[in-house]
Order: structure tokens, then sequence, then C-alpha cells
């Protein structure tokens, strides 16, 4: 009795001691959503402009933004603006950083998010699509952190980084993607440690997700049976929940393209070679 007893208490203090969300928080905060024109970036958007906050958000097509930031002032948003821009770029990333803080003043939220399309399916030496995808991945992130981090410590502002649990563990068809995803973490964690030390206001919130239906990700995975993924529609709730079972399921046979328990679908791509 004594140790369960002392279990709920322990249990009911971290309760209490937990930092609580406070909505009021969110009103009015200054946030730059990356990659926000669809998927969990135009989610996120969402989220935030139904707490009242003040968005910019980007991505390659302007015409898409327009809708978001209109929707995002239908939903609640105190203001949204839009920015278009291509993150393989060398300057877009600083262009974005020095728009929001030119409209907003200042930023207390940056969600790092965009992913640059790319193949799923063996990797056959395309160096080139790699080291792009790292620009628009990786680089552009670092370059966007470090542009923002002034302002991010002036406001003990949060810096968020979407990232996979392809970031944890590698996996066959998603060479590039996966490799970008470990850098990031790689690169985000050790400057979570720097700020540490530094005594930084700002904090960074690394995000490990697993397969979630965005257009994207389903079309990618559509041959594969027997997955599951979690809905973007629950993202407001469980944002990061992931029900990913494929990943957990290996060792991955290269040979005869089958991992036990999941089968191919006839309509697999050509590149994938399936037997
Ligand atoms: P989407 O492919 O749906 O969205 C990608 C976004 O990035 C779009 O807004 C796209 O807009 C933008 N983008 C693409 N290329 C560029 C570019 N060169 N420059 C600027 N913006 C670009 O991705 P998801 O919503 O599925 O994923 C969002 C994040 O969540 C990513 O970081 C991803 O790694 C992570 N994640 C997703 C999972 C999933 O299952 N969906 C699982 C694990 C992690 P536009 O075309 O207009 O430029």
């Amino acid at each position: 009795t004594f140790v369960i007893v002392s279990v709920l208490v322990a249990y009911l203090a971290m309760q209490w001691a937990a930092p609580r969300f406070d909505p009021e928080s969110l009103k009015g905060a200054r946030v730059l959503v990356t990659g926000a024109s669809t998927g969990i970036g135009e989610q996120i958007a969402y989220h935030y402009a139904r707490f009242g906050a003040q968005i910019i958000i980007t991505a390659r097509r302007e015409k898409v933004l327009q809708q978001v930031a209109e929707k995002c002032l239908s939903l609640g948003a105190q203001k949204a603006f839009y920015i278009a821009a291509d993150m393989a770029s060398e300057s877009d990333p600083d262009k974005v950083v020095d728009f929001a803080l030119e409209k907003l003043g200042g930023l207390d939220y940056l969600v790092l998010n965009h992913i640059g399309p790319t193949p799923f399916g063996v990797w056959e030496g395309d160096v080139e699509h790699t080291r792009w995808l790292m620009k628009v991945n990786f680089f552009s992130y670092t370059q966007m952190a470090w542009r923002a981090l002034p302002s991010l410590e002036q406001s003990k502002g949060s810096l968020v980084v979407v990232s996979s649990l392809l970031a944890k563990m590698t996996s066959p068809f998603t060479l590039p993607y996966t490799s970008t995803k470990f850098a990031l973490n790689g690169f985000f964690g050790s400057l979570n440690h720097e700020l540490a030390m530094k005594k930084s206001n700002v904090s960074i919130s690394i995000c490990t997700l697993g397969l979630i239906d965005t257009e994207s990700a389903m079309e990618k995975v559509r041959f594969v049976k027997y997955i599951q993924a979690a809905s973007t529609a629950q993202g407001q709730k469980r944002f990061y929940t992931h029900e990913c079972i494929w990943m957990t399921i290996m060792p991955f046979n290269f040979k005869n393209m089958s991992i036990p328990g999941i089968s191919f679908r006839n309509t697999a791509p050509k590149r994938l070679k399936m037997q």
C-alpha cells in the first residue's frame, strides 16, 4: 500500500508541476511557418490561427499561399501574410525571415517544416538530387534558424523543427530524404546543447513524426499495403503521435523486395523493379 500511495503521490506531483499550455500565450504570437501551402505546414498555420496568432506563411506556390492566408484570417489569425520562396535558393531563406521580421516586428515561433519533393524508390545514384534535397530540407533550415535567432532570443521564442522517425532509423527507398532528416536532428540537437551552454532564451523542439496522411506522403506509399497513417485532422490533438507500422518491421529483405507483414500492390512504380 505504501508503494502504491507513493507512486500515486509522485504521479500527481508531476502532473501538478508539469507546464500547462496557456491558449492566451498564442494570442498575437508572431509565427513563421514554412512549407505551409499544403499538408502539415498548412494545418500548423490553421492551428496557430485559431489561437489568434500573427502568421507568416511561405512555400513556392503563391496562389495557394494566398488561399491559406485567407483561411488563417477567417479562423481567427490577427494577421496573415504570405511570401513565395524557393528554399533551394541561396538567398530566399534569409529573404523570408527578413520579411517576417519586417511585417511582424519580430518572431516568437519559427516553425521549419518544408521539404522538397523526392522519389520513393531504390536509390540509383542520383547525387545531384541528393545535393539539391540537402539544400531544401537541411541547409535552408540552418540558414533561417541563424537569421531568426537574435529575434527569438529577444522574445524568448521557440524554434520548431519538423522531423521524422526517419531521422532516427535507416530505411530503404528514401535515402536522400532520410539523410536530410538525420542531418537536421544532428544539427538542431547539437545547437540545443550550445544554446543551453550559452543560457539562451530560445527553446528548440524537434518533432518526430511517423506517417501522417498528407497527400504527398500517401502518394508515395500508395503501393504498400497494411500501412497505417495518422490523420492531419487528428493532428490538432495528436500532432506528436505516430502510428507507423512498417518502420517497426525489420529487417528488410532487399533481394526480393519484401518486408515481413507487408506486401506491395501491383501499381508499384517501375523503378522499384517489383517481383
Ligand atoms: P508536403 O509535401 O505535403 O508539403 C511540403 C511543403 O513544402 C509544401 O508546402 C511545399 O509547397 C513546400 N515546398 C516544397 N518544396 C519547396 C521548396 N523548394 N521551397 C520552399 N517550399 C517548398 O509535406 P508534409 O506536410 O507531408 O510534411 C511536412 C513535414 O512533416 C516535413 O518536414 C516532413 O518531413 C515531416 N513528416 C511528414 C510525414 C508524413 O507522413 N506526412 C512523416 C514524418 C515527417 P510548394 O510546393 O508550394 O513549394
